[in-house]
């Protein structure tokens, strides 16, 4: 299927590079930190109005990885706080968000509910090891943001078109327990992962 998109020679795939992960991130006041243990499903730059709105900049950079794959402490002190709000979709999206600094370091949405979570790529120690695969919601990118040659959609995509192969099978393997939890909630919302 979608092999990984062409990059400069300077900078190989996330996906070439089994020795990157684990990576590590977390809060500005360090309260939280967190550990991604795999390479990400895909990592988007999205430039949607919401993304805007909510990073106070101009695109939001998001790496999807099966939440297992996304481990934070689970001392009771460093648990995010969880607040849903409004996204694209309708459906919404839910913010892991430190109490003390207001960083927010995931999220999850509709479309995998807590299966998966959408790491905000900036808040990585090493930031640098995550470059998109492709730009999505070109239709509101903020004009002076200037894309050459990288894979950019109005919208958003057909997965089965763009992600690579490796992640279109672990997606698969995602795919009962995401329906199992859509039948459990009753619903795609994300008001059912609690606030
Ligand atoms: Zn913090
Ligand atoms: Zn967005």
């Amino acid at each position: 299927m979608a092999s990984p998109p062409p990059q400069p020679p300077s900078t190989p795939h996330y996906s070439t590079l089994p020795s990157l992960f684990p990576l590590t991130g977390g809060c500005v006041c360090r309260k939280i930190r967190y550990t991604i243990l795999a390479a990400p499903l895909a990592v988007n730059c999205c430039h949607c109005r919401w993304c805007q709105r909510e990073t106070g900049a101009s695109f939001a950079l998001n790496a999807i990885l099966e939440a297992q794959h996304v481990r934070h402490a689970p001392s009771p002190a460093a648990q995010p706080i969880l607040s849903t709000i409004p996204s694209v979709s309708g459906a919404g999206q839910t913010l892991a968000r430190c109490l003390d600094c207001g960083v927010v370091m995931w999220s999850n949405y509709a479309f995998h509910g807590p299966l998966t979570r959408i790491v905000r790529v900036g808040t990585l120690d090493e930031p640098d090891a995550l470059r998109p695969d492709a730009h999505i919601f070109t239709e509101s990118k903020q004009p002076w943001v200037e894309l050459s040659g990288e894979r950019a959609f109005v919208g958003y995509y057909d997965v089965e078109k763009v992600w690579r192969r490796e992640s279109l099978e672990r997606l698969e393997v995602l795919k009962p327990e995401v329906e199992r939890w859509r039948r459990e909630t009753g619903g795609k919302k994300m008001d059912a992962l609690g606030g």
